[in-house]
């Protein structure tokens, strides 16, 4: 997003710098993997209900495919930028490696803002989108996800315009579809649940019993929902939970000690997941600003919303009582903060690690829609938590074995199989 002073590829590019030295990577590695390999920047046409004519500005950027088809979501914001498209790319290049799903790193992004649009006007915005570049995607090429205020909805118009360019049928063009049009079923719980699967590994490695752990969320999309409902249901508590308000322009976080009820939360919360405060304060909630969840006396934070969420000028607020910090979101700990967090002594599960379940359970759905066969919920989430599983005890056996941060093994590891893969086909 568009932040005074934040550029979330320079910071992308610092934290694979600062692993490709530890690495002693090659000089003609790292100056193919600080860049992506391809980038498309075109702008959308579209015809709006009024009648006039609007021009939106989108990106797709594939930062790797040595180890598969580029993967990775399309987000939908108002202050999407080009370098958070570059950064959110090269993570999932790391998310898809440390997950050991054999796909690359690619992301894309759509300059608008889908509340001020209709229904009609956003499935303009997606088939625009598919024909501006429908040569470079494919199954076997790039496949788009859902991401930040993108629904199933929006993939199925994308590959439904695929399909009608493409002549033939190719479900898995595209995960995170309806499941009853080629969607997998748990995908979209799996990011969500993801986080918890590695959450619940994290907290028997340190020794925590999860019944006595309380936690405070940023975010209340699908992502936070999901995490929320499994942490609940493992046993733990959460005290609050954040999210943007549209009539305000702000965002807003809701507390209530004794814990919050999910299913009473949900039940007044739009599709984007901005909460009804009227309705929350009936119900007990108390309303504070946004970045009051950073304040909590929890043992837990869980940044489920966008990047740069833990900076130098805030890590300070966190408490004594925060023992550990486990993200949801896409890049919301900057690499200053990280080291502070260090100092601290709280234990830092990366992003490209903790959220990983969503492209792994993409990756599910891609072999399922390509084979046209189905699982049950129960196998694509068994097969889930056993991948996040061994994802996790890969990363955390290295931090350990090398005394180093979780972070830094989680690189390590990536980055590491990412050179490898580039190495094998000749290009360095
Ligand atoms: N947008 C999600 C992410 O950042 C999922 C990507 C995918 O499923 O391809 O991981």
């Amino acid at each position: 997003m568009a932040e005074e002073g934040f550029n979330a590829f320079k910071m992308a590019q610092k934290q694979f710098d600062r692993i490709a030295d530890k690495l002693d990577l090659d000089e003609g590695t790292r100056k193919i993997l600080r860049k992506p390999i391809r980038e498309y920047h075109f702008n959308i046409p579209v015809k709006m209900d009024d009648g006039s004519t609007q021009v939106f500005e989108a990106f797709r950027i594939q930062h790797n495919d040595a180890r598969g088809p580029c993967k990775g979501g399309i987000r939908f914001h108002p202050q999407e930028t080009v370098d958070t498209v570059r950064a959110l790319a090269m993570w999932m290049t790391w998310k898809t490696a440390v997950a050991n799903i054999p796909l690359g790193g690619g992301k894309g992004g759509v300059i608008c803002d889908p509340h001020d649009l209709s229904d009609r006007e956003q499935e303009r915005i997606c088939r625009g989108y598919v024909r501006e570049i429908y040569d470079e995607l494919g199954p076997d090429k790039d496949i788009p996800a859902p991401d930040v205020m993108t629904t199933a909805q929006h993939m199925l118009w994308m590959m439904d315009e695929y399909e009608k360019i493409n002549g033939s049928k190719n479900p898995g063009v595209i995960t995170g579809k309806p499941v009853d049009m080629g969607g997998s079923l748990g995908r979209t719980e799996a990011t969500g649940y993801g986080v918890i699967y590695v959450l619940r590994e994290v907290l028997k490695e340190m020794d925590l019993d999860i019944n006595e752990m309380t936690a405070s969320v940023q975010g209340f999309g699908n992502v936070a929902q999901h995490a929320v409902e499994l942490f609940i249901e493992y046993g733990g508590t959460v005290v609050s939970v954040s999210c943007w308000d549209q009539e305000d322009s702000c965002a807003y976080s809701y507390f209530r000690e004794d814990g919050i009820d999910l299913e009473e939360l949900r039940g007044i919360t739009d599709r984007f997941g901005s909460i009804d405060k009227k309705k929350a304060k009936e119900k007990g909630y108390t309303r504070r600003s946004g970045e009051d969840w950073i304040k909590d006396d929890v043992d837990i934070l869980i940044p489920a919303a966008l990047e740069n969420a833990i900076t130098e000028d805030n890590v300070e607020d966190i408490k004594d009582s925060v023992r550990l910090i486990i993200s949801g979101a896409n890049g919301p700990i900057t690499p200053e903060a990280d080291e502070m967090l260090e100092e601290m002594d709280i234990v830092v599960i990366p992003d490209f690690l903790a959220n990983a379940g969503g492209v792994t359970c993409s990756y599910f759905e891609q072999v399922q829609s390509n084979q046209n066969y189905y699982w049950p919920k129960e196998e694509v989430l068994g097969k889930l938590d056993n991948m996040m599983t061994d994802a996790f005890y890969e990363v955390w056996e290295l931090a350990k074995r090398k005394n180093i941060r979780v972070r830094d093994a989680a690189y390590m590891i990536s980055i590491d199989r990412v050179a490898e893969a580039c190495k094998k086909r000749g290009w360095v």
